[in-house]
């Protein structure tokens, strides 16, 4: 058995086990380390803190209590003997069961009371209580007429893009933005750091994240620190938590800023789009020169100084026959990722070659996935590699636009998505950025999934939540419809949860977290 996959690098086929098994990521050692560790240029689509085992709620039964699988619980066979089940409407995430623990779940396909259970298959007797209590805290069977409903996480942090400046040195196809060199000054940026503070705190917050952005920030590095700074400071008085992430092209970090960074605990997203040509392909510098050796020198610095990169991949018709090779690359150094899928704008328009075939992009993500099955991280993909979708805790809006993010452009105009930067509704000296982006009904709107059509009876409702409000209007008109990525997201979501059960299986069984291989 090679479940550490050391010998060859893959993951081999449990033996199977006489007792019954219910593992689920609580169960590795790592369960409380944040599954998303780093950021994309979105607003932030999963919170910093996800369920824990505690806050799952068992809900009350009783040995005569009938009790009854939940009506949308998916099944994925995973390993001989082993599946992952999965409620789509509970919070109990993918759950990896072995055949007893699944056989006790099918004895629930009607609503039936242990007793009964117990009666029929005596051979379960030792362990079908504590299986049927993992399954009902797990939201997968439930006593009869009280049905699990997805719960929410409130929103407890505004998340800022600070456009420090509107340069960049690169000239990518599918950049939204017109590009000039105009920076923020350090009164702007304080006045938006003020707004953005003043605007946690009057709207109930506890805490802040500002993403660093351009244009490329590190141009404008000196400005970003002296703003990181003084919003250090302001977040202290305020008694706000703050985070931090530059979002940076990767082309020029020094060795100096590098240090700085990772002195400031400010994150660092590095865009990488592939490895060699399948980079420069759609990431040249205004010369038309490849960018991808000093990209990946960067890379490589920043790891070598402690301070690895999170790594955001954006995936285009360009380059999705290089996504494989990336996310190996990613993996065997370490690094966490995030697919981004190619979002239409104005600024691309004239790069009809970056639009990408569905059937295309499938196959591309399923060549990925085999490469993460053969490297399964300890992290959880599933914040991961759904583009604006993932399978962390349920969701309406698959982001925060509208609700709890802002951007802030170089002059302290604010706007509510940073593709619709050009858009503003007010500026920082005036208004409450959150105020501003809650009130506006003309520009992007984030609806939430029950109101879009073709969303509402979908399996994957709260964990797609319909996909990018701004994508899906560039290509419909409307924000009350399913993604145009709906197919894609609907074939990958299935692997997308076997990865993740292979990853707990893998990870409970060569840390002996879980134990199952002892019992
Ligand atoms: S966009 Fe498609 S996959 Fe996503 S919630 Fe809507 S119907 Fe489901
Ligand atoms: S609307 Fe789309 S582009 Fe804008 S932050 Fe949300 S997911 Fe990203």
């Amino acid at each position: 058995m090679d479940l550490d996959g050391e010998n060859g690098g893959t993951l081999t086929q449990p033996e199977p086990t006489r007792r019954a098994v219910v593992l689920s990521s609580f169960d590795l050692p790592d369960a409380d380390l944040p599954l998303r560790y780093g950021c994309e240029d979105c607003a932030c689509a999963v919170s910093e803190s996800l369920p824990r085992r505690s806050s799952l709620r068992s809900r009350d039964w009783k040995a005569d209590s009938r009790l009854v699988r939940g009506r949308e619980v998916i099944e994925i066979p995973l390993a001989r003997d082993w599946r992952v089940l999965f409620n789509p409407v509970g919070r109990g995430g993918a759950i990896v069961v072995n055949d007893l623990a699944g056989r006790v779940f099918s004895c629930f396909e009607r609503p039936a009371a242990v007793v009964e259970v117990l009666a029929a298959n005596p051979d379960l007797a030792s362990e079908i209580e504590q299986v049927v209590g993992d399954l009902v805290e797990y939201g997968l069977i439930h006593p009869e007429g009280q049905a699990p409903r997805p719960e929410f996480a409130d929103s407890r942090m505004l998340t800022a893009w600070l456009h420090v400046t509107n340069a960049c040195n690169l000239r990518c196809p599918y950049c939204y933005l017109h590009k000039t060199p105009e920076g923020m000054t350090e009164s702007v940026g304080r006045a938006s750091i003020d707004a953005v503070m003043n605007s946690a705190v009057a709207h109930g917050l506890a805490a802040v994240k500002l993403k660093y952005a351009g244009g490329e920030a590190s141009l404008n590095h000196q400005l970003m620190l002296s703003l990181h700074d003084y919003a250090t400071v302001r977040a202290e008085q305020h008694g706000l938590a703050l985070h931090s992430t530059l979002l940076s092209n990767g082309v020029r970090l020094s060795a100096a800023l590098i240090e700085a960074l990772k002195a400031r605990d400010i994150r660092v997203m590095i865009s990488l789009d592939g490895l060699g040509e399948h980079h420069d392909v759609q990431r040249p510098f205004v010369s038309g020169k490849p960018s991808f050796k000093h990209v990946e020198r960067t890379i490589g610095l920043l790891s070598a100084g402690g301070h690895a990169p999170h790594l955001s991949i954006t995936v285009t018709n360009r380059n999705y026959a290089g996504l494989a090779d990336v996310i190996r690359f990613a993996l065997e150094k370490d690094l966490t990722f995030s697919l981004n899928f190619f979002r239409d704008n104005d600024c691309a328009a004239p790069f009809a070659d970056l639009r990408y075939e569905e059937q295309a992009m499938i196959s591309a993500l399923l060549e990925a996935f085999a490469v993460i099955e053969e490297l399964l991280p300890r992290w959880s993909v599933l914040g991961s590699i759904l583009d604006r979708g993932q399978l962390l805790e349920p969701r309406q809006r698959s982001c925060g636009v509208g609700e709890d993010y802002v951007v802030i452009d170089q002059r302290g105009r604010i706007a509510k998505c940073h593709m619709e930067i050009e858009r503003t509704i007010g500026d920082v000296f005036v208004d409450d950025p959150l105020r501003a982006v809650r009130r506006d009904l003309t520009l992007v709107q984030n609806l939430p999934v029950e109101e879009k059509e073709g969303c509402r009876d979908c399996t994957w409702r709260y964990w797609c939540s319909g996909g990018c409000a701004m994508a899906t209007f560039r290509a419909t008109g409307r924000y009350d419809v399913k993604s145009p990525n709906c197919n894609i997201y609907k074939a990958i979501y299935p692997p997308a949860l076997r990865l993740e059960g292979l990853r707990i299986l893998k990870h409970a069984v060569s840390t002996g977290g879980a134990g199952w291989a002892s019992l």
